[in-house]
């Protein structure tokens, strides 16, 4: 099983259209890991997770086939996550597309704006199959054993995690969350993980219900620890940084290292063996 990060950015991106701050100047002077784009991951090559603005750019910079996905399944429908129009690039007419469909599978938020702009398009045409995903629900998809989720990222939503099991391989994708509800803390307590992707948008700020910060990403690992939860080997990632927090990825790197924490970058691989 592999993972790649594609971005590793909040909403913002780092750096950041307009702005000036001082983390995105020396973003702009440094390059390489200090440029994040809108979050999303590969794994393997068939089961993405997310569909950002920064798609076509992750596509060009890492070489991807797109027609190799299988299963695409959404966190939340904020727009760092979801930019539906790019989906209609698939549609007859513009890509000279294969003939499987891509499973989507989401909440009502995301399915609803990913309907709405491919109806505007002439609808789904064999292209897409949407599927609306429930907390708690097992899926046996194409490609892994997938279990959403909630999280604690907009009341407005059901904002999902996942639980994945993949390649003999599980995975707890954690983000947008927040400090995860006790009812997701409570189906999580007994699961063995290989690899869990927890967000640190904030930083040092002293903020953690929509978003983590610093202290509830290693209170998060002390939870995993408390439960016997992490397999022996097993990798705690970071991501999804916001500028606003003015961590480089050096900074971040020494925050977070000592902790037995990775920070991830743009295409970042981690092979699980
Ligand atoms: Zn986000
Ligand atoms: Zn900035
Ligand atoms: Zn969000």
């Amino acid at each position: 099983m592999k993972i790649r990060f594609l971005g590793t950015a909040a909403f913002e991106g780092i750096p950041s259209l307009f702005c000036r701050c001082d983390l995105c100047v020396k973003a702009r002077e440094l390059g390489g890991k200090e440029i994040r784009s809108r979050t999303s991951a590969m794994l393997d090559d068939d089961l993405k997770i997310d569909f950002p603005p920064d798609t076509y750019m992750h596509m060009i910079r890492d070489g991807l086939d797109l027609e190799l996905i299988k299963d695409l399944i959404f966190t939340h429908s904020h727009s760092d996550h979801l930019y539906a129009e790019d989906l209609v690039a698939r549609l007859p007419g513009y890509a000279q597309s294969m003939d499987h469909p891509i499973q989507i599978h989401a909440n009502d938020a995301v399915l609803l704006r990913i309907k709405q702009t491919l109806d505007f398009n002439g609808g789904v045409q064999g292209k897409f199959v949407l599927n609306r995903v429930k907390p708690f629900e097992r899926m046996e998809l194409q490609t892994a054993v997938v279990v959403p989720l909630p999280a604690s990222h907009d009341p407005l939503e059901t904002c999902l995690l996942y639980y994945i099991e993949k390649g003999g391989k599980t995975i707890l994708y954690g983000h947008d969350s927040g400090w995860f509800p006790e009812e997701t803390w409570a189906w999580l307590q007994d699961k063995k993980l290989d690899l869990a992707v927890l967000e640190c948008t904030v930083g040092r700020s002293n903020h953690r219900t929509s978003h983590m910060n610093i202290d509830a990403v290693l209170e998060t690992k002390q939870r995993f620890e408390e439960y016997d939860m992490l397999k022996p080997g097993a990798n705690i990632v970071v991501t999804h940084f916001s500028h606003n927090a003015q961590l480089s990825h050096t900074d971040l790197t020494e925050i977070f290292t000592p902790q037995g924490i990775q920070v991830a970058y743009d295409g970042m691989i981690l092979e699980l063996p």
